[in-house]
């Protein structure tokens, strides 16, 4: 058998050592267009600021250790031009000689990857200080040019991408512009949860720029819809990748409706003999039982492991996608897993959430610090459906926990009960996860009322009746403006003063205390009590990054991070 694969990078060189494991008698011919094969994609931009302290650093294997270790054939600077179907043969352009030849395949597997989105409309994404982020090549290129010359740069996109490339150039000592044309970076995580990321990225000085797209590019400056210019001697264009389907349309193989090549079960193209994988391929959601598309390392190498399989009869079940991501930004780690609020909407999935502060290790270890989680499960059934989490520690721990009970069709009630490992210096023995399920089945089973923290400006301005439950010096410290302190050691003798003919918002820091105060007064017979899910913490995090950039009137007398 002779397995010809089209790029060899994430999905293409996973499928081909894979293919070598299974049959050590086939014949296995990689091509890569660019001039590296097998290298670390998601490690690019730290090359920037020098944590990848060099560019040779990203590369995993080369075509010498490939044919030495696997026997298996790397052509790299060969651009495969057309699938030939009928003959079963691919066209490679050999880049370096310009020579065109046929190479024949029994199997064929496509991971050609994506391309950088560069919109026509955009003017100037062709001038010569205007990068992409795709290769080694690339971002070579990037750190030569951006470090070789004065100048500030913009980051154009606020994606993995984007935001990852602004950070490490940041390091590196730029001052950076990072401009997204939506209201929020990092669309994995919802709206509320995001303005920490957006906190952390201007506390280290990054000028952020939300709501606007880039309309023209010129020489030192970049020009946005509304206006606005941002000097820029320097731009990285970053706003999305597009999965790359030219070789898939020319061959006539059928492409999905997400514009990602259609696959079955078993990667199989709508040609059997051809496989594609990776970030060019259409995927099923396994939340939403929708089609999507998912440009993710961890996928690709499952899918190529599983076309690989095929080919050899051995069967695969195909759970699809749930999507599970991370990102460090500065001194934040955050992670997101399944859906959010605007993806459960999209699919119309009934869903409620909670949120989670709490420390991520036992208070008075050194380093503990305060995890900020996120949990939605589907209403009525509990089951779980996302989560979002950031914080100083492990918030990729707390989200893979998640990322597994989704997986396994797990339930608030399953997470309550899952049995974690504690340590003080790891966690806390209830720790983040377990604490989001409680918090959860209180609100599914009806036992409290909750507000999140973005409900809270509104009623603050129409005069709301807030319940500050912290203890006085907290309070004076910083409070919703005109809420009233009744801390919980003085809550049940002072109970009488609450006003019984309207609703009650309860908050403290992080709604421990809150909760209990909820409890004493529905007990008491109130009958419109609310706790602010996410209490005082949450909401100064959730209101500061647009009081600074908006200078609106605040709702807090001062912020408690
Ligand atoms: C800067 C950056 C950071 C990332 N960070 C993360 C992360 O932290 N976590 C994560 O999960 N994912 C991350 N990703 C995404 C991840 O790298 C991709 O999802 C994954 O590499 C997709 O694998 P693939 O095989 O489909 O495509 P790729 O790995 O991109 O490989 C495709 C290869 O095919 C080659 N090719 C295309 N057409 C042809 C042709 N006609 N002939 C020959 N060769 C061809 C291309 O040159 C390319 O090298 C990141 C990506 C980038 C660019």
């Amino acid at each position: 058998m002779k397995a010809v694969i089209i790029g060899g990078v994430t999905g293409g060189a996973s499928a081909a050592a894979r293919i070598r494991r299974l049959n050590e008698k086939a014949e296995i011919v990689m091509f890569e267009k660019g001039q590296h094969v097998s290298f670390s994609n998601c490690s690019l931009p730290y090359y920037l600021s020098g944590e990848v302290p060099s560019s040779d650093k990203l590369i995993l294997m080369d075509p010498e250790k490939f044919w030495k270790r696997n026997h298996i054939e790397v052509r790299v600077n060969s651009e495969v031009l057309e699938i030939n179907r009928g003959r079963k043969t691919v066209s490679v352009k050999n880049l370096e000689t310009g020579e065109v030849y046929e190479e024949a395949y029994d199997k064929l597997v496509l991971s050609p990857g994506a391309n950088p989105i560069l919109p026509r409309s955009i003017k100037g994404t062709d001038l010569p200080h205007v990068f992409t982020v795709r290769n080694v090549s690339d971002i070579v290129r990037l750190k030569d040019y951006a470090l070789g010359h004065e100048g500030e740069i913009a980051v154009v996109g606020g994606g993995f991408i984007g935001v990852e490339t602004a950070e490490n150039l940041s390091l590196a000592g730029k001052k950076v512009t990072l401009i997204e044309a939506a209201e929020q970076i990092m669309m994995p995580f919802d709206y509320d949860m995001v303005q920490i990321l957006h906190k952390e990225a201007v506390d280290h000085g990054i000028h952020l720029i939300l709501g606007d797209g880039v309309s023209r590019i010129e020489p030192d400056r970049v020009v946005l819809s509304s206006g606005t210019e941002v000097q820029a001697g320097t731009v990285v264009m970053a706003i999305g990748v597009a999965p790359d389907t030219g070789l898939a349309v020319k061959a006539g193989l059928k492409i999905g409706e997400t514009r990602g090549i259609w696959v079955n079960h078993n990667y199989q193209t709508s040609d059997p003999d051809i496989y594609a994988v990776g970030d060019a391929i259409e995927v099923y959601n396994r939340l939403t039982c929708r089609p999507s598309r998912l440009a993710l390392a961890g996928p690709a190498q499952r899918q190529a492991r599983a076309a690989a399989s095929h080919m050899y009869g051995e069967l695969h079940n195909n759970c699809g996608v749930i999507g599970s991501c991370a990102l460090k930004l500065f001194d934040m780690n955050a992670a997101a897993t399944g859906l959010n609020e605007k993806t459960a909407k999209a699919a119309g999935i009934p869903y409620d959430f909670v949120y989670v502060q709490q420390s991520d290790k036992v208070s008075i270890m050194p380093d503990s610090a305060p995890l900020h989680l996120k949990l939605l499960f589907e209403t009525p059934t509990g089951r779980i459906l996302g989560a979002q989490a950031i914080g100083k520690g492990s918030a990729d721990k707390r989200i893979d926990v998640i990322a597994a009970m989704i997986t396994m069709g797990g339930t608030l009630e399953d997470l309550k009960e899952l049995e974690l490992c504690y340590s003080p210096v790891f966690g806390t023995a209830k720790d983040a996860v377990n604490q989001a399920a409680l918090a959860g089945l209180n609100i599914l089973y009806g036992k409290i009322r909750q507000i999140p923290v973005y409900d809270v400006r509104p009623l603050v301005e129409a005069g709301a009746y807030f319940i500050d439950v912290r203890e006085v010096d907290e309070y004076a410290k910083g409070h919703v403006t005109g809420a009233v302190n009744i801390p919980l050691s003085e809550f049940r003798e002072r109970i009488g003063e609450i006003p019984t003919d309207r609703p009650v918002y309860l908050y403290c820091r992080t709604s421990h205390r809150s909760y209990q105060a909820c409890l004493a007064l529905m007990q008491s017979g109130h009958p419109q009590v609310y706790n602010v899910s996410g209490s005082f913490q949450g909401l100064c995090l959730y209101e500061y990054y647009n009081d600074m950039v908006t200078g609106r009137q605040r709702i807090v007398t001062d912020y408690i991070f």
